[in-house]
C-alpha cells in the first residue's frame, strides 16, 4: 500500500479514495423505514420501498425479492415464513413444493390464489440453506408486513406456521395449541381496527408428517364454516 501511494505522489495524484464507494442511501434507518411507511399508501409503492430496503442481510444473499402473489382484493391474506429456493429463484412466495400444497390447502375452502387469495411471508428474500429467519430478520421485516396488511386490509389473516405467528402475534405458542382459535389482530397502520386472525400448520410439516394432513383439511373446513365463506371468497362471518 506504501509503495502504492509512493506511486500516486510521483505521478501527482493527491486524493485517494478506498475503492469501495460508501452506499450512502442505504435504508436501514428506523425512522427513515417509519417515515417511508407512514407516507406509502399503494401497493405499487410498498413494494418497491420493500425491493429498496438494504437492511435487512437476507438480501445480499437472495436473486429476488419475494414480495407477494394473488389477488390484492381477496378478502383471506395467507401469511408464511420465508421463501426457499424456488420462490427466490421466480421472486413468487409459495411457488415450490409447499407451494403446491398450499395451493391444495387453499382450494379445500374453495378459493384460488389467482382468483380469492393472497399470498406473502415474514420476510421478503430467501434466508441461506432455507434456515429459520432470525429474530432480527423477522424484526426489520415486520413494519413492512404490518403496512402491507393495512394496505390490503382482508377480512381475516390465515397465520402459516409458527414464524408467521412469532412475527405477527409476538408469541412464542406452537401450531398446535392455536390451531382453530381466533385473534383480533391490529397494528399501528390500521387505526383501532382488528382483523380476525388465525393459524394453521405450515405445509413443509405437512411434507413431513402426512399423517397430520387430516388435521389440515379438518381446520381448513372448520374456517370456511367459522367464517362463512363463499366460492367467491367473500366472508360473510
Ligand atoms: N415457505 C414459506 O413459508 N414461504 C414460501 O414462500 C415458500 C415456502
Amino acid at each position: 500500500m506504501q509503495s502504492k501511494i509512493k506511486l500516486y505522489k510521483d505521478l501527482g495524484i493527491k486524493d485517494f479514495y478506498n475503492s469501495e464507494p460508501i452506499n450512502r442511501t442505504i435504508k436501514n434507518n428506523k425512522e427513515v423505514v417509519k417515515s417511508e411507511l407512514d407516507l406509502c399508501n399503494s401497493l405499487d409503492e410498498l413494494k418497491k420501498l420493500v425491493e429498496g430496503f438494504d437492511g435487512c442481510d437476507l438480501k445480499k444473499s437472495a436473486q429476488n425479492t419475494v414480495f407477494a402473489d394473488g389477488n390484492p382484493n381477496a378478502k383471506i391474506m395467507f401469511i408464511g415464513e420465508a421463501p426457499g429456493a424456488n420462490e427466490d429463484e421466480q421472486g413468487i412466495p409459495f411457488c415450490g413444493q409447499s407451494g403446491k400444497l398450499l395451493d391444495n390447502i387453499i382450494a379445500a375452502i374453495g378459493l384460488t390464489r389467482e382468483k380469492n387469495a393472497y399470498i406473502t411471508n415474514t420476510v421478503f428474500w430467501r434466508p441461506p440453506a432455507n434456515r429459520k429467519p432470525t429474530d432480527e430478520e423477522i424484526k426489520l421485516c415486520r413494519p413492512f408486513v404490518k403496512k402491507h396488511i393495512a394496505i390490503i386490509n382482508p377480512k381475516l389473516i390465515v397465520l402459516v406456521g409458527s414464524t408467521a405467528v412469532e412475527s405477527l402475534l409476538e408469541i412464542e405458542t406452537p401450531i398446535t395449541k392455536l390451531r382453530g382459535k381466533y385473534f383480533d389482530y391490529t397494528n399501528e397502520y390500521l387505526d383501532g381496527q382488528t382483523i380476525r386472525t388465525t393459524a394453521i400448520f405450515h405445509p413443509s410439516y405437512l411434507l413431513r408428517q402426512p399423517s397430520h394432513k387430516k388435521t389440515m383439511w379438518f381446520d381448513l373446513l372448520k374456517i370456511k364454516y367459522d367464517c362463512q365463506i363463499d366460492s367467491d371468497g367473500n366472508i360473510f362471518n
